[in-house]
């Protein structure tokens, strides 16, 4: 399986590399290359041009600033994984890293390009869109942000346009009297989501929900943001039967997805499923 040819091209700067992308339209982007270059040599994809980021200073790290994590798109799983700001400040992000793939693939595979390729079997877009994530693009008009919420449009397809390149991604950090929790059934041969939901809860000094968030991966073309659910948890002191209460007459799936391995109808049940428990997950760790 090789690639069709393609020329490769190795800028220095985030400018240089809008320039080449606006001067080869066929270009795509290269990153940690997990899911390019196994498409490359399928022949899913043949771009005339590859240009390659990973040498760009400043697109790969961790910083925060404002109470938001800034990160940069190169930053890789394993280094999410295991950082110490992540995880002391967005647990719910850390979890979900390293939980993707195999060792390998964590330490080759970018959140920029697990954000852009936008499979609907990723970890980390429910993620995002769970953390309230902001993605900074930049490209031949200038820079400008666009919410996870609205980043994923379909399925492989992002608001992402020729030209752009993602150069950061902005979440929120979980406060005090706040838990989170990333839970997944992984398809057995892959390590990608069937099912993932990714789970945020905020409890008030009285222990009621102050606040929640509730986004899933793996059941429809693009992230589930289960905004009905967390609406109807909040204020409630939330145990067991309020939460499968929540899930059960709130959780609606656009255009569930289905195949040979997991049907819409056991999608939707596994949805159901990891949403209650992730959720009661995220209480018990924000009760501490
Ligand atoms: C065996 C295997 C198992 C895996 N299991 C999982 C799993 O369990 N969960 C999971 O979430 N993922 C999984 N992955 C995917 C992996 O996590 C990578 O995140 C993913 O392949 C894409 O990241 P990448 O850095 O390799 O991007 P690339 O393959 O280099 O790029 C992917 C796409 O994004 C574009 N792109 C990349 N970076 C940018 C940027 N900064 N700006 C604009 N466009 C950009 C590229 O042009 C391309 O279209 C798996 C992959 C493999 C091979």
């Amino acid at each position: 399986m090789y690639p069709a040819k393609f020329d490769y091209h190795r800028p220095s700067s985030v400018q240089e590399a809008v320039s080449l992308l606006q001067a080869n339209p066929d270009a795509k982007v290269l990153a940690g290359g997990h899911s390019l270059l196994p498409a490359m040599k399928l022949r899913l994809a043949q771009p005339a041009a590859l240009v390659d980021i990973g040498r760009i200073p400043g697109l790969s790290g961790v910083s925060l600033a404002d109470g938001r994590l800034r990160i940069g798109p190169l930053t890789t799983h394993a280094e999410l994984a295991s950082s110490e700001l992540v995880r002391q400040h967005c647990p719910l992000l850390a979890e979900a890293a390293g939980v993707i793939g195999d060792r390998q693939v964590r330490h080759r595979g970018t959140i920029g390009g697990n954000l852009v390729h936008a499979d609907p079997a990723s970890d980390l877009p429910a993620v995002v869109v769970a953390l309230d994530g902001v993605l900074h693009l930049t490209g031949p008009g200038g820079e400008r942000q666009v919410s996870a919420a609205d980043f994923f449009v379909d399925l492989l397809t992002t608001d992402i346009q020729p030209g752009e390149l993602l150069t950061a991604i902005e979440v929120s950090t979980l406060g005090a009297g706040s838990g989170s929790c990333y839970l997944k059934f992984e398809h057995p041969a892959s390590g990608y989501a069937v099912c993932g939901a990714a789970a945020i809860v905020q409890l008030d000094g009285s222990g009621r929900c102050s606040g929640a968030r509730l986004a899933l991966n793996g059941v429809s073309v693009k992230p589930v943001d289960a905004g009905a659910v967390t609406g109807a948890l909040v204020g409630q002191a939330l145990d067991d039967a309020t939460i499968d209460q929540a899930v059960d007459a709130h959780l609606s799936i656009q255009d569930p997805m289905g195949d040979i391995y997991a049907s819409e109808e056991y999608r939707q049940a596994l949805a159901r499923s990891y949403a209650k428990q992730a959720l009661k997950l995220a209480r018990d760790r924000a009760r501490g």
